[in-house]
């Protein structure tokens, strides 16, 4: 039986958050979506802990930036989106939907999240109930639609809303405050955003992260998860993209 896994966030560029994950019985150890390596190897080295793996959810550059000089200085095979590979030099393994990704006796199921890019995955372990979901859904927002459809995106939330609600999620970015100003215009008679939305605010002042959520919290405060169709998901998406909160 692998032991729990211990996950550590690296702040990392101006928003993003990197996750290392850890399990301590094979003393594996993978990063996911490093914007750089310094950080990483840093924190890494910090905890003791040797970097045999990286998975990449999606080529953009604050997601894969780390990965030559992590995978240079570590050894670490690094696995991310088929669709995806021509963009990412450095994928040692090409995943698609339905494939597993191990980590110490732990298995990720690989989600295909189409919408913010074409080939966008996300790392599922249904044993620890926790998901890596990228820029696919953030807390109270979702990615933006770069390479995809209102009608993807929506198809995506639908899906990740069905996971256990206590699933924690672990998204790339620290958007909470941004996105919880533009769901209170989104969903004006939403209590349990207005009170988030103070919670959150409380954390940023005080250097606290907001991230992981999880899905129960998205299913009552995100509404981009909360849209009744694709319709209102393109309303809001467009809405948010012009928000100046
Ligand atoms: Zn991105
Ligand atoms: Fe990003």
């Amino acid at each position: 039986m692998p032991s729990r896994l211990e996950i550590a966030r690296v702040p990392a560029l101006s928003d993003n958050y990197i996750w290392l994950v850890h399990e301590p019985e094979s003393r594996e150890t993978t990063v996911i979506d490093p914007a750089e390596a310094e950080p990483v190897l840093a924190e890494a080295e910090r905890r003791g802990w040797r970097i045999t793996q990286i998975w990449n959810t999606h080529w953009h550059p604050d997601h894969t930036g780390g990965n030559a000089a992590i995978k240079a200085a570590t050894g670490a095979s690094v696995t991310g989106p088929a669709a995806e590979a021509a963009k990412i030099p450095t994928l040692d393994r090409q995943v698609r939907e339905g494939d597993r990704v191990g980590l110490g006796g732990h298995e990720a199921d690989v989600l295909e999240v189409p919408a913010h890019t074409a080939g966008h995955i996300a790392y599922h372990l249904p044993d620890e109930r926790v998901v890596f979901v990228g820029d696919t859904l953030f807390a109270m927002g979702c990615g933006r639609l770069f390479e995809g459809t209102a009608a993807q995106m929506h198809a995506n939330l639908q899906r990740l809303a069905k996971l256990p609600p206590e699933t924690e999620v672990y998204c790339a970015h620290e958007y909470t405050l941004s996105n919880g100003r533009y769901a209170l215009v989104a969903e004006p008679d939403n209590e349990a955003i207005r009170q988030r939305v103070e919670e959150v605010k409380a954390a940023r002042s005080a250097g606290v992260a907001t991230v992981p959520t999880t899905i129960a919290l998205e299913l009552a405060t995100n509404p981009f998860m909360r849209s009744a169709d694709a319709d209102q998901l393109a309303a809001r998406r467009l809405e948010k993209d012009r928000f100046k909160g």
